[in-house]
């Protein structure tokens, strides 16, 4: 007979759900786990036995006594494979759970499968969350960003554990009820939008450094650790100082030798077709993930790269001469206003869904749990957090006025190094993208009066005029 003294339910213990199972039971809150296949749960439990938390985690290689060890109203975490086995998880779970339980999917989900699942849970009385959780497997066991979203008495019931679960910064747990629905996964998903623009914004200064700077590897790593003592203190910046010093066995840098070519998983895509589908312009986090694509393309690269240089185009080599001092700090501004510009980009996708969706996410408390815990933290959320605190019905964070400042002391920098990296052959497309939408979003006119002719011209779709209202249309070809 199992007795029921479980919190928390997890299923699934792989890479998240063992360092999130142990989290939990180190925060004081018994929790029971399972896993399809019982090696992982074997493992999950002598890693409880190893660091003394085996009183507060227990495991089970039966699914029913798994549920059975739970207290009431049961609240039932789920970190398996986003997609088809978490379906099957809730299929095997469903008989087994009472009116009132809650189901609480980790997963990186598709926000409209968690909205279609909670209704179908709905139904048999049953709660549902889906909760985002970033920082990987460190965050997982140490302190993750959540951002949980559905109903909210089902947050209300596991508020007490995630509060003390989530990072803890100066103002609080890096958790908070997003909204309804589907909000906390789609939050994860543009966070991890905006994890691709800060990387692929990282990887250009660090190739625009290298190859146009001439950067030795110790110079690369002295650079990123500077940066990291300055606003750009972050997460990534720090991670991207420790890469570079890293050596192979022969002491070479064993960044040198990975072979380039990203892999992804999905939620940057899910993030660029949301923005095209809110109408929302995000030309830095497209610029990332066409990086990712064409960084696929090794291939063909490789024999473009000969095509070219039999031709005569060489590939880009250092610029001569350049001042390697002060191209890292010219880098450094580039690398800030861009990400400016990205943050921006993908606020607004969350802004523009929230309203469409009526979730009424709040934009400052959302910067507020992305300040601990996830892959994006950084001293730099502080002052986003700042910002909508200043106004929380903010437009666009290149318009508040300390950002606003900011970008402004940096463009020229910017440009400089935009110009540098371009005129060498080195392309940097988040640089590049971030600078488009600040120069085109900062303008008052933009020529989009010539494409309104044009699709008047050959579609009669008329346009308006800026000296009276009305709309109109022209015969535009003197042939007519
Ligand atoms: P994962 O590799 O995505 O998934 C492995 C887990 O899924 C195992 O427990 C596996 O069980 C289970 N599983 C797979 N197919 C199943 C099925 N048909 N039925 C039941 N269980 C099935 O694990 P993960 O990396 O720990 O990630 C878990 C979730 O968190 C994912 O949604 C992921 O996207 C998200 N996430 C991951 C990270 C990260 O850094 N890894 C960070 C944030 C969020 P078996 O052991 O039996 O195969």
């Amino acid at each position: 007979e199992v007795t029921a003294m479980s919190e928390l339910g997890l299923i699934g213990l792989a890479v998240m759900g063992q360092n999130f199972a142990l989290n939990v039971a180190e925060k004081g809150f018994p929790i029971s786990v399972y896993n399809r296949s019982y090696e992982k749960t074997e493992a999950c439990v002598t890693r409880a036995k190893k660091e003394g938390l085996e009183a507060n985690l227990k495991g089970f290689p039966d699914l029913k006594e798994f549920v059975a060890s739970l207290k009431k109203p049961r609240r039932v975490m789920i970190l398996v494979k986003a997609g088809a086995p978490v379906d099957a998880t809730i299929s095997s779970l469903m008989p087994l759970l009472e009116p009132g339980d809650i189901i609480i999917d980790g997963g990186n989900e598709w926000y409209e499968n968690t909205e279609a699942r909670a209704a179908k849970v709905a139904e048999k009385g049953l709660g549902y969350l889906g909760m985002g959780v970033s920082g990987g497997e460190e965050g997982a066991r140490n302190g993750p960003s959540l951002m949980p979203g559905g109903t909210k008495e089902g947050y209300d019931a596991i508020e007490k554990i995630v509060t003390k679960v989530a990072a803890q910064v100066d103002d609080g747990p890096c958790v908070t009820y997003v909204g309804p629905g589907g909000a906390g996964n789609f939050v994860k998903m543009v966070h991890n939008g905006i994890e691709y623009g800060d990387m692929q914004l990282i990887s250009e200064a660090y190739d625009v450094l290298k190859t146009v700077g001439g950067l030795t590897n110790d110079e690369l790593v002295e650079a990123f650790n500077e940066w990291n003592k300055s606003e750009l203190d972050s997460f990534l910046i720090e991670i991207t100082a420790l890469i570079l010093a890293k050596k192979d066995e022969d002491g070479q840098p064993l960044a040198n030798k990975i072979l380039d070519k990203t892999g992804m998983k999905g939620t940057g895509k899910w993030t660029v077709q949301q923005a095209a589908e809110l109408s929302v312009p995000a030309p830095t986090i497209e610029a990332a993930l066409d990086g990712r694509f064409l960084s696929g393309l090794k291939d063909q690269r490789v024999a473009a790269a000969k095509t070219f240089s039999d031709l005569g185009l060489k590939q880009p080599t250092k610029h001569e001469g350049i001042d390697k001092a002060a191209l890292v700090k010219e880098v450094k501004q580039a690398l800030y206003a861009s990400k400016i510009c990205s943050y921006a980009q993908g606020l607004n996708i969350i802004k523009a869904k929230s309203a469409e969706k009526n979730w009424g996410i709040d934009m400052g408390a959302l910067s507020r749990i992305w300040k601990g815990g996830c892959i994006i933290r950084a001293v730099f959320l502080t002052d986003i957090y700042e910002a909508y605190k200043r106004n929380p019905a903010l437009e666009n964070l290149l318009v508040d006025p300390e950002f606003a400042k900011k970008l402004v002391s940096s463009e020229g920098a910017w440009r400089s190094v935009v110009i540098k990296a371009i005129a060498n052959g080195v392309a940097v497309p988040g640089f590049s993208a971030s600078l488009g939408y600040f120069d085109t979003y900062r303008r008052e006119t933009v020529p989009a009066n010539l494409v309104q002719a044009q699709r008047d011209f050959f579609g009669s779709h008329t346009y308006e005029r800026i000296d009276k209202p009305g709309s109109f249309h022209t015969v535009w070809d003197p042939r007519n």
